[in-house]
């Protein structure tokens, strides 16, 4: 009998509470080299259905790649990674389908200039999904509702601020609908003030069961949002737990190092 089987008609929590938890997205042994150089290496993971997964670690430890790797950005040289129990790195695997269900938003925004905030969000669903346009502006408006940006759904980039720009791209991934969210330290660029409004965003997300990668320097949201810390150091994971396990009491030398630094 499957776990998926099992899941089937339980919320998210209750699986989660019974350990019957699907995985959602899946690393399974995978390994990436740039030329020669191994930058993930044999890396499993599973992310459950409504989980938020995020990942810490040095710069240059791999948390880019990885989340590259899932969004086929990049091609891994062994393994295999699935979403929901299909391959998503398989040769013939389906890249615009992929990343219908895999959003992803970045440090830098890349919104289009000369579109507005409504037109940034409606243009991948008309674009992709032939969505009518009407239909489409309805799903951007709601959803820049959603990230708190009612106001500027007539604003061009230019005339939000760092931490409007980033909500709107992430509105942008969520107009697909996707069932995986991969966030790539989204608020690393933001001026300090502006942090706290793309991580309540990200929280609310969070709140209504999205599953989410979260690769973050931001401690405080890792520990209090975050259902799983994975550390990264040199391509690997070297721990994985409970955020409080991980932040209070860190099994490996590799963990205890990397908090140190962090005070
Ligand atoms: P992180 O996001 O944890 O800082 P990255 O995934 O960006 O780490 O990088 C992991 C390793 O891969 C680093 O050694 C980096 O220099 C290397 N790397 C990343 N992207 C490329 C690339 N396009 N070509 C060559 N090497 C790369
Ligand atoms: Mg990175």
């Amino acid at each position: 009998e499957s776990a998926s089987t099992e899941r089937d008609g339980q919320s998210a929590e209750s699986a989660r509470a019974a350990g019957t938890e699907r995985p959602l997205l899946e690393f399974d042994e995978i390994d990436k080299y740039f030329g020669e150089t191994h930058v993930l290496k044999n890396v499993s993971l599973d992310v459950p259905d409504g989980e938020v997964c995020v990942v810490i670690g040095p710069s240059g430890s791999g948390k880019s790649t990885l989340l590259r790797c899932a969004n086929r950005l990049e091609e891994i040289q062994s393994g295999e990674i699935r979403l929901d129990g299909q391959s998503i790195s398989a040769k013939d695997a389906d890249i615009n389908r992929l990343r219908q269900r895999i959003g992803m938003v970045f440090q830098s925004f890349n919104l289009f200039p000369h579109k507005t905030a409504l037109e940034n969000v409606a243009l991948a669903p008309r674009k992709v999904k032939g969505m009518p346009k009407e239909k489409a502006n309805e799903r951007a408006a709601d959803l820049l509702d959603r990230v708190g940006l009612s106001k500027q759904k007539g604003s061009y980039p230019n005339q939000l601020s760092g931490g409007q720009q980033q909500r709107v791209a992430i509105a942008r991934a969520l107009a697909m609908d996707p069932k995986v969210m991969l966030f790539d330290e989204v608020t690393s660029a933001l001026d300090p003030e502006l942090v706290g409004e793309v991580l309540g965003t990200m929280r609310d997300l969070a709140d209504e069961g999205m599953t989410m990668m979260v690769v973050t320097h931001e401690m405080g949201f890792a520990r209090e949002v975050g259902d799983r810390i994975v550390l990264m150091a040199d391509g690997e994971i070297v721990e994985s737990g409970e955020p409080k396990q991980f932040f209070e009491n860190p099994e490996t030398e590799r963990g205890k190092r990397f908090l140190s630094r962090l005070l």
